[in-house]
């Protein structure tokens, strides 16, 4: 099927408008047209090779709420005309542990995500969400509730799950102190969601202008960091910090803010190796770990946790020719909070 969208050829490059052919109908494939792609971090990321070497050319786009257009002989699951949402990744080896488990964003062969990559036949460049057009197997594509503004729940196939994955596991609710760092695309998600499950909410902002939209989200308290002695303040209170910034910063000072047996979670990846002072780990029994989207039963919830709670991303809707100007805005931290492309515009 011809499909429009956007792409990078090369490192660097600015997108360009590229039209390209998407599969016909396998007998468990989804069609959708698609209503809106999110921007991530990440598409920024791979597409400068922030992350190592990537794979072009790159259509980006992992954020992505469609409608159903057409459905193969064996879909159980979808009907033509529903919303449907696709996120990070399209496939993964369906057999391993983690698989079997749900976790697929862990799959011992690696998931196929859903561009930057080859899909499963090792031969075909995976085409991401900057498009008017996506097939997708139904295993690998969520519902959406038809009460969420369509624009603000695309962010959710990405940010919305990176944040509620590790809330989730690492127990946020009533009783409990978590912070996040970063008030972009990833944060506020995380901010609705802690607030949302019960637990105190604190944002540590690099941005003084952030602190009323913080308080608005959900957030009970906010701290701007630009004044490294402020976080001094704060220490031994947090049982989980979630690091979901974009930039190389100093998670020392961030660690010291962790209660006995707390959590410093990172989902930013800057792709630039840090270095901890192992001493502040040891000193409350205190942990460093990582968070990595989320499986597809998660996704569903964290889908289905949005519709109770009406959640959706705050968003600023852009047509294609402008997506080169969003990312040197999201790069400069000015989005509030996620730019989400009009695909009627490609
Ligand atoms: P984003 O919208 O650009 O937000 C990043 C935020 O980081 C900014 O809004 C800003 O918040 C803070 N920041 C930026 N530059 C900073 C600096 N120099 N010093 C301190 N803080 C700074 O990005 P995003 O889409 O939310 O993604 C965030 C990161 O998560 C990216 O690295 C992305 O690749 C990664 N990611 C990971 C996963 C995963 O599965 N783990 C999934 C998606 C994305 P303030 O203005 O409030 O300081
Ligand atoms: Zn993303
Ligand atoms: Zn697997």
């Amino acid at each position: 099927m011809n499909t429009r969208g956007y792409v990078a050829h090369a490192a660097r490059n600015d997108l360009s408008p590229f039209e390209f052919d998407r599969r016909e109908l396998r007998s468990h494939d989804v069609a959708l047209d698609v209503l809106f792609a999110g921007i991530c971090h990440s598409d920024i990321h791979q597409a400068r090779e922030e992350w190592g070497a990537s794979t072009f050319p790159m259509v980006p786009g992992h954020e992505i709420i469609g409608l159903v257009s057409a459905v193969g002989s064996d879909v159980t699951r979808f009907s033509v005309g529903q919303r449907i949402g696709v996120g990070v990744f399209v496939d993964s080896c369906r057999r391993c542990e983690h698989c079997l488990a749900g976790l697929q964003q862990y799959c011992s062969e690696g998931m196929t995500p859903t561009y930057n990559s080859y899909e499963r036949d090792a031969t075909t460049i995976a085409f991401g969400g900057y498009s008017n057009y996506f097939v997708i197997d139904e295993d690998f594509a969520v519902h959406v509730a038809e009460t969420l503004d369509p624009a603000g729940a695309a962010p959710l196939l990405c940010a919305g799950i990176t944040l509620y994955s590790p809330l989730r596991h690492w127990g946020a609710g009533p009783g409990k102190k978590v912070a996040i760092i970063g008030l972009g695309g990833l944060g506020h998600m995380g901010v609705q969601f802690a607030h949302a499950m019960g637990a105190d909410t604190t944002v540590f902002s690099h941005s003084s202008s952030k602190a009323v939209d913080a308080a608005a989200l959900g957030a009970d308290h906010f701290v701007v960091t630009s004044d490294p002695e402020v976080l001094s303040h704060h220490a031994g209170r947090y049982d989980i910090i979630i690091n979901a910034t974009s930039a190389d910063i100093d998670l020392n000072p961030y660690l010291k803010l962790l209660s006995l047996d707390g959590t410093l979670v990172i989902v930013g990846l800057s792709g630039i190796p840090v270095t901890i002072n192992q001493g502040l780990l040891l000193a409350e029994r205190r942990s460093l770990s990582g968070s990595q989207i989320g499986g597809m039963v998660e996704l569903q919830e964290m889908m289905d946790f949005c519709g109770e709670h009406d959640i959706t991303s705050q968003v600023e809707v852009i047509s294609a020719d402008y997506i080169n100007q969003a990312w040197e805005r999201t790069v400069a931290s000015d989005v509030k909070y996620r730019f989400v492309i009009d695909a009627s515009t490609f």
